[in-house]
């Protein structure tokens, strides 16, 4: 049987401050895949992610976001997250005054209540993250730190990586997870995900980095234009952008041309 569609975007154009950002764009994701999203700067990448998590800043013109078959296009974040979309942010939040384990063990309850299933007092939640913190070779002094506050580039998207693990979503968006990382971070964000990805979960990793489609090896690479997928690939097209560049790519809503 073939593998069922967790989330399909359909014909979607989405603006902010009456300026469009997406274009009539449509993306398919099944269970147990990897997608990546590569484009220019200000492609509308993050715009996307942003819209599939249910921002509420933009204005969805035309068009529809189905998840796990249900229609989400008017869906509050809050439902779309307990429903099982994950977002990894660009550029993570610093929560001054709140602590990473109350705040991690605050978004597991919140989604455990969601569900029907048990929350964890401080204790037994502690022995979860612990584990957790441990698969991805993660130190347990982040837990009483402030959420993100002072931590380093690497330090802030590994503790995104925490949240994604944490609380296993059945899609799991990664904004340019590996900006900023040297080559041993990067590495080890690539291995944590690939820990991570199994045949009930689905990731979609926006990235500018042909290192970590290498490492993670993704089944679709997806190119994006002024707010529209122009052109679908396998996990050889970051190669062949790095060798051409993104120009080359011209074919815009016709068959998927060769790009060499
Ligand atoms: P990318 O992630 O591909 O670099 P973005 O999605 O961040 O691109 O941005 C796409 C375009 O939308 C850019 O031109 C950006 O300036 C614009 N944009 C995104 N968010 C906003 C906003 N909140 N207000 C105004 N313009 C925005
Ligand atoms: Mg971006």
């Amino acid at each position: 049987m073939k593998n069922p569609s967790i989330l399909e975007i359909k014909d979607l154009s989405v603006s902010i401050k009456e300026e469009k950002i997406i274009n009539n764009l449509n993306l398919s994701i099944k269970t147990g895949e990897i997608h990546v999203i590569m484009g220019k700067n200000g492609s509308g990448k993050s715009t996307l992610a942003k819209v599939i998590a249910g921002h509420p800043a933009y204005k969805i013109i035309q068009g529809k976001i189905i998840f796990n078959n249900q229609d989400i296009t008017n869906e509050d974040p809050e439902i779309r997250s307990h429903m099982g979309i994950f977002l990894a942010f660009q550029y993570p939040i610093e929560i001054p005054g709140v602590s990473n384990i109350d705040f991690l063990r605050i978004i597991y309850n919140s989604k455990q209540k969601a569900k029907n299933q048990k929350e964890l007092d401080p204790l037994s939640f502690f022995e979860l993250i612990n584990n957790k913190l441990k698969e991805i070779n993660m130190d347990t002094s982040f837990l009483n730190r402030h959420v993100n506050e002072g931590f380093s580039g690497g330090e802030k998207k590994k503790n995104e990586i925490l949240q994604m693990s944490l609380l296993n979503s059945k899609l799991s968006i990664l904004d340019e997870i590996d900006s900023g990382l040297d080559v041993d971070a990067l590495k080890s964000v690539a291995h944590n995900i690939n820990c991570f990805a199994n045949s009930t979960n689905s990731i979609l990793i926006i990235t500018h980095y042909q290192k970590l489609i290498d490492y993670i090896k993704p089944n679709y690479v997806h190119v994006m234009k002024e707010g529209k997928i122009i052109y679908t690939g396998d996990s050889d097209t970051a190669a062949k952008i790095e060798e051409h560049g993104y120009d080359h790519i011209r074919n815009i809503n016709k068959s998927i041309a060769d790009l060499t």
